[in-house]
């Protein structure tokens, strides 16, 4: 048996994470996997009960559990709270408390979807790529950092620095990534002007040597993200520094659509955790019209990287792709001649895809 952490969060993260349980407890009736759920608050609803938005107790559902199924913190409710007490610390500090350090963000064009991409058709049509951003280092981290005052007057300063374990982690994930996909992963760096990026570039290279069946091949940043809008079909997985996977990601999800389509991976050397990109989106919550297609991705995201169960996971894109194939558009994603649907029913029909198979 396998215990997930539910932590639906604030705004739509209740609404979209309901529907992602909803699909992985179909899922799990057609693959005969026994799981269980245990719900705890996070965020800002947890900051009203317990006066911080990572209470113990869900820091203690989430260590005995087998991976952590999140939705979304914030709102504007919170936005005057003191810092260190807002919504967004509580995902920041759970994040810190299991050293998730390798963001997984998969950008897959849903050929329903292919006309509402902002690219030619034959650009974008079979896009399929793998961002693998590390998480826990580099700039965002680096010290020292802060803002000092001098002779000169006031100088920021934040510092890039990685070591050979944390390059070497991140890699292995990427590797080991690829090794399950098209085996070809693209390593981005600046290594012609960054200290920081010749290291990464030489110890990925080290790392590939136990992985002789992935190609591996390196870009200059500039260059990737012309060559991401140009040629998005010649990628595969690609990884990344902290900063360099923070910008790559965002626009390798872009090339596919809406930012309810979106899933993401957190993982470090125990449990996983997995939520939308989205943020609570307070504008449309508790109005039954959020895409919760992210959320339910996100299930099946936990279900291939935490529980190994990758036939199961592809039964849910599966079923996501044909309920959209049908014509099926939450608000966000609507064309000319689909049908609109709320968060509710688009839930439903990919849990009864689910239980279908791929011949409904
Ligand atoms: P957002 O992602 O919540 O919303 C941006 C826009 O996208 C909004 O117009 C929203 O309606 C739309 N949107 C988002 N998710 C959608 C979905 N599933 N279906 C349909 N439309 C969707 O970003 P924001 O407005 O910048 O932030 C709102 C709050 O969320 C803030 O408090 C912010 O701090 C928080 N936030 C949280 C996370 C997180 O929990 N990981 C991430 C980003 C933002």
């Amino acid at each position: 048996m396998a215990t997930i952490a539910v932590l639906p969060g604030d705004g739509i993260g209740p609404e979209v994470t309901r529907e992602a349980v909803k699909v992985l407890r179909a899922t799990a009736g057609r693959f005969h996997l026994t799981l269980a759920f245990q719900e705890a608050p996070l965020g800002g609803g947890a900051y009203d009960v317990a006066g911080t938005p990572l209470p113990d107790q869900t820091l203690a559902v989430c260590r005995q559990a087998d991976a952590i199924l999140f939705g979304a913190v914030g709102g504007p409710r919170w936005d005057t709270l003191p810092r260190k007490v807002r919504p967004e610390q509580g995902i920041l500090a759970l994040r810190k408390a299991f050293d998730l350090y390798a963001n997984l963000r998969p950008a897959k064009l849903f050929p329903a979807l292919t006309d509402a991409s902002t690219l030619k058709r034959e650009v974008i049509e079979g896009v399929d790529i793998l961002v693998v951003r590390e998480l826990t280092g580099g700039l965002y981290f680096g010290q020292p950092k802060g803002i000092q005052t001098g002779p000169e007057g006031e100088r920021g300063v934040d510092t890039l620095i990685y070591t050979r374990p944390e390059i070497e982690r991140i890699a292995k994930v990427a590797f080991e990534a690829a090794e399950r996909r098209r085996k070809h992963l693209t390593s981005v760096d600046k290594a012609n002007v960054l200290a920081s990026s010749e290291l990464w570039r030489r110890i990925v290279t080290e790392v590939g040597m136990a992985f002789p069946g992935v190609r591996l091949d390196h870009l200059y940043v500039d260059n990737a993200c012309m060559q991401l809008v140009r040629q998005p079909k010649a990628f595969d997985v690609v990884v990344a520094e902290n900063t360099f996977g923070d910008i790559l990601s965002d626009e390798a999800a872009m090339l596919t659509g809406s930012i309810g389509l979106l899933p993401s991976a957190s993982l470090g050397n125990g449990v996983g955790l997995y939520e939308p990109i989205h943020g609570s989106a307070p504008d449309i919550a508790g109005q039954d019209t959020a895409n919760p297609i992210a959320a339910i991705l996100s299930g099946a995201m936990l279900l291939e990287y935490s529980l190994k169960a990758g036939t199961a996971a592809a039964a849910i894109e599966s079923a996501v792709s044909r309920v959209l194939d049908k014509g099926y558009r939450t608000p966000d994603i609507q064309q000319p001649g689909t049908q609109i649907v709320g968060t509710r029913r688009m839930g439903d029909l990919i849990a009864e895809a689910v239980r279908a198979g791929s011949g409904s």
